[in-house]
């Protein structure tokens, strides 16, 4: 007993002792069936084996001792509560083994239902249900799903023999079969077993439920679900949980069925009754969609005590997660069970009207309403749809399951989808149904369209939690994969791989040809205000989504405490960048004002014989940049912009080495002359190659060796401010060095800048107050950063580069080289460049902040980098307190949502459900 009593972790929990919040050591599926039965609902009782189990069976092969012992005692417990014994021949309890992670994962192992049935137990329980022809099916079911999930067996020598046994017999579905079919398909399924295993089908039940413990542990890194978790950005350090659960039994003939519903429409967010009923099946039967189902309103015509009691507890629910739940339910002989709920999954578009509806109904605060959606749906709303006045040929129609539009050419399987969209295709997959197979094409397909499923069917559910259109249930097509053709029957047409369709996820259509697409309704909200994007919406519901939207921005955008600004480099950016709700712009590159017809200037720069040379090049271009200046301060009149002196290396500005190598080598062969400046020029090139240009002359560096090109930079900014001020326009310029490593480099710029926007003032006689500040995109600069802050206005962190030298690596190189093995052994659990890495780059963001503002109380810090648009990176910024974040044009409606989510602190579950635990280790 010592080493019992003495032992840390408990390894397993009964479904009484835990509750919705232990996701991560219950997992999402385990959390929710203890919350479920202490708030006293119908479910079958079992237990929990939590995710450490799973981290320490992975980490050391095997299952924990302790682990044995535990699930001993918490099986007595269950057999106690159901006066029934696993394994007893007579009267056997039955339970199926259930995976569940944190996150919902459909790349993982599948449930394995009525564990505990063998040769002997299968007679028990014919005996005691009445029911012959149910145990065997039951036991039948148990070798085949056994045999799949837990020992491998290709899945298909079960599907052959049971549909061998039934077209022998003339059958036309399942609900045929004898009870004597079954018995010969047992006896086929075991052979099957020990055919390709060399070992029989185990009759022990806690073997066979040991072993699907184990098994479901082990599908935790199956490829399928690394991938699943790459996409997602789940950790791989997390771990599933496993709940092993008393079955009850939908397929018990008739007054027995199983069910999925949602407490409102997960497509639309309207409340009501949406669900899928299946009458005489095991829950596997609903999703797989091998039969059509019934709707939730004929189950109240069937069974109208199990149809109220199931929407009593709907409602419970709703009320008591205060939000759409989706749940799983088995009828047994007019005895409600449930076996499943959680916070469903939903539509972008759902999630902004579930959340408004949510506060109209008063069941939750405006804040929560904010906390309830994400930036990721928001962008999936600003994505465009089909051009509704554009001529369309409709082929055929189906249930629309996963919004949006999609346009591209149709793939029947994987290999086609990634061939083609390798090759540069926009593909729509299509497939009779799909399962978790098919998730890689699902992924790099635009569009998703199946023959069959209903919207709870595993495309359905799979595509809307990727935010991919999707279309289920075209009974009018006919997928043959082989064949490479599908069917139109309502058209009597034949359609190829590689023919162009269009499918619309919100209306079910399916459309002939490429079908030409325009603004949604929400972008035009957001870029031309509340009455322009009611005006696009064209019907109720569209119009109710854009007023939840609009509802939702309001109040993101008066709590939050970030100001967003945007990156922009061309006036037409910054003119979408400000009907985007961007505040400024953050980082204007001026890189592109060297190049084209410029680029000779440059040259010229390079290859002048002495200063007075190199002076008139410096000259020449301050008018063509100014102008530039002039164009983009217009466009932001009355807010700021942020430009940054050049950063790359001068040789980006030259002709590639290699190239002006060969093309002087060909002349000179061809006998043509090269001339003096060629050879010179070719000299300079090679003079100025860089082995690590990332870490040579660039940034602040290039301006102190060359220091014409910073007052030709600061004079056109200044020339620019001073000709619309005159105008009587509004121009707030600020000037950032970027690439500073040391106070002195800044000093000695910003010297030189003061003197040259003095020296404007004095010629044009306009006063000019224009900030300058520094980026800090290096370690040395964050660790110094009281000694540059009293010489600095500002601090802009260029996450970019700050993560490449915070870990001295260069994201060109490294992204495709090695990255993926760091995410396989959870170095990260996303890219440190897509989301901030707290631990490291963050801490550095974090000190050079509070250094610098100890320094410098009225310096202004923001970030802009690309981490200033990542929903986790803005959450980050937000906890540190920096002023603002400034993202891509496009970016910017999601980060002022996340912004304000941000600041609204008491943050629901739902909400919290990503970033959190994305980041990197320490
Ligand atoms: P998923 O994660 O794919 O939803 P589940 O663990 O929920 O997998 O199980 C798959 C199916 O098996 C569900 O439809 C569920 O209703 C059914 N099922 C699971 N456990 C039981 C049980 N104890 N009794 C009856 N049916 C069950
Ligand atoms: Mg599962
Ligand atoms: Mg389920």
């Amino acid at each position: 007993m010592k080493g019992i009593k003495q032992m840390t972790k408990k390894y397993v929990y009964g479904f009484s002792e835990g509750n919705k919040d232990q996701k991560d050591l219950l997992g999402g599926k385990g959390a929710n069936l203890a919350e479920m039965t202490n708030l006293g609902l119908p479910v079958p009782p079992g237990f929990t084996i939590t995710t450490e189990a799973c981290r320490a069976y992975l980490g050391q092969g095997e299952t924990p001792e302790t682990l044995d012992v535990e699930v001993t005692a918490a099986i007595r417990m269950v057999e106690t509560e159901m006066g029934k014994k696993l394994g007893n021949p007579a009267d056997p309890l039955l339970m199926s083994v259930r995976s569940g992670a944190k996150f919902s994962m459909p790349g993982m192992m599948e449930t394995v239902l009525n564990i505990g049935l063998n040769d002997d137990s299968v007679h028990g329980l014919a005996k005691q249900s009445g029911n012959e022809r149910f145990a065997w099916d039951s036991y039948r079911r148990l070798i085949q799903m056994f045999g799949k999930t837990v020992m491998d067996i290709d899945g298909d020598l079960f599907a052959d023999a049971l549909h061998g046994l039934q077209k022998r017999k003339g059958y036309a579905g399942d609900l045929d079969m004898t009870t004597q079919d079954l018995q010969q398909l047992v006896v086929e399924y075991k052979e099957i077993v020990k055919t390709a295993t060399g070992v029989d089908f185990p009759q022990e039940p806690r073997k066979q439920l040991d072993m699907a413990v184990e098994a479901v542990f082990r599908s935790w890194n199956t490829d399928r679900a690394r991938l699943y978790r790459r996409r997602e950005h789940i950790p791989n350090s997390l771990g599933t949980a496993v709940n092993v659960q008393t079955m009850v039994f939908g397929n018990m003939g008739e007054g027995s069925g199983t069910g999925v519903c949602f407490t409102r429409d997960p497509s639309t967010g309207h409340s009501g009754v949406y669900g899928d009923y299946l009458e005489n099946a095991q829950g596997e039967d609903v999703v797989s969609g091998i039969r059509n189902t019934l709707s939730l309103a004929d189950l109240e015509k069937i069974d109208k005590k199990s149809y109220d009691e199931l929407r009593a507890i709907m409602d419970k629910l709703e009320v008591h997660y205060r939000d759409m739940c989706d749940i799983e339910f088995t009828i047994q002989r007019g005895k409600l069970w449930m076996l499943q709920t959680r916070v469903g999954k939903r539509t972008a578009s759902a999630a902004f009207r579930i959340a408004d509806q949510l506060v109209a109904e008063r069941l939750i605060t405006r804040d929560e309403a904010v906390t309830r959606v994400t930036g990721d749906q928001l962008t999936s709303l600003l994505f465009p749809q089909f051009d509704r006045k554009a001529e369309k040929k409709l082929i055929t129609k189906g249930m629309p399951a996963s919004p949006g539009a999609a346009v591209g050419e149709i793939v029947l399987n994987n290999s086609q989808a990634v061939e083609r969209t390798q090759a540069g295709a926009s593909v729509i997959l299509v497939r009779s149904e799909t399962n978790p197979d098919d998730l890689q094409g699902m992924v790099v397909a635009s569009g998703v369209l199946t023959a069959r499923g209903g919207k709870t069917s595993h495309a359905a559910v799979v595509a809307r939690g990727m935010g991919r259109c999707c279309v289920v249930g075209v009974d009018d097509l006919v997928v043959d994969e082989e064949a490479g053709t599908v069917y139109v029957k309502s058209q009597d047409t034949t359609y190829h791989a590689g023919d162009t369709i269009a499918i619309d996820g919100s209306t079910g259509e399916v459309f002939e040809g490429k079908v030409p697409v325009t603004d949604s309704p929400v972008k035009t909200y957001i870029a031309k205000g509340l009455e322009a994007g009611l005006e696009a919406a064209g019907d109720d519901d569209t119009r109710e989504l854009v007023e939840a939207v609009d509802h939702i921005m309001t109040r993101a955008d008066d709590k939050r405490e970030l100001v967003v600004r945007a990156n922009a480099d061309t006036p037409e950016d910054a003119r979408r960048a400000r009907e985007f709700g961007a505040q400024g712009i953050g980082l204007c590159r001026t890189e592109h004002m060297f190049l084209g017809d410029r680029r000779k200037l440059i040259e010229q720069v390079i290859l002048a014989k002495d200063k007075s040379e190199q002076e008139e090049a410096f000259k020449a271009l301050v008018p063509l940049q100014e102008g530039d200046f002039v164009g983009i301060f217009d466009a932001m009149d009355g807010m700021t912009v942020t430009v940054r002196l050049i950063d790359p290396p001068l040789h980006e500005f030259l002709p590639n080495l290699t190239d002006l190598s060969v093309q002087l080598a060909v002349k000179e062969a061809k006998g043509e002359k090269v001339t003096a400046e060629e050879t010179e020029l070719l000299q300079k090139v090679r003079q100025m190659h860089e082995q690590n240009p990332m870490l040579g002359l660039r940034g602040v560096r290039l301006g102190l060796k060359l220091p014409g090109l910073i007052k030709l930079q600061v004079r056109a900014i200044a020339n620019a401010a001073a000709k619309l001020k005159k105008q009587g326009r509004d121009p707030r310029p600020e000037i950032m060095v970027p690439l500073i490593g040391s106070v002195r480099e800044m000093q000695i710029v910003r010297d030189m800048a003061l003197e040259i926007i003095s020296e404007v003032s004095a010629e044009t006689g306009v006063e000019l107050d224009i900030p300058i500040g520094n980026m800090i995109e290096l370690p040395r600069a964050a660790v110094t950063a009281d000694h540059i802050a009293p010489e600095s206005d500002f601090f802009s962190f260029g996450t970019n580069d700050l993560t490449q030298t915070t870990w001295g690596f260069s994201r060109d190189d490294v992204e495709s080289s090695f990255f993926d093995e760091y995410f396989d052994y959870s170095v990260f659990g996303t890219s440190p460049f897509e989301s901030i890495d707290t631990h490291g780059v963050g801490a550095m963001v974090q000190m050079g902040t509070e250094r610098g503002r100890k320094a410098n109380p009225n310096i202004h810090v923001g970030v802009c980098g690309e981490h200033g648009g990542d929903p986790a990176s803005i959450h980050f910024f937000a906890e540190i307190g920096l002023d603002y974040v400034s993202c891509s044009p496009f970016r910017v409606p999601v980060a002022r949502l996340e912004a304000g989510r941000a600041a609204i602190s008491n943050e629901s579950e739902l909400a919290l459900e990503r970033g959190a635990e994305r980041n990197t280790t320490a």
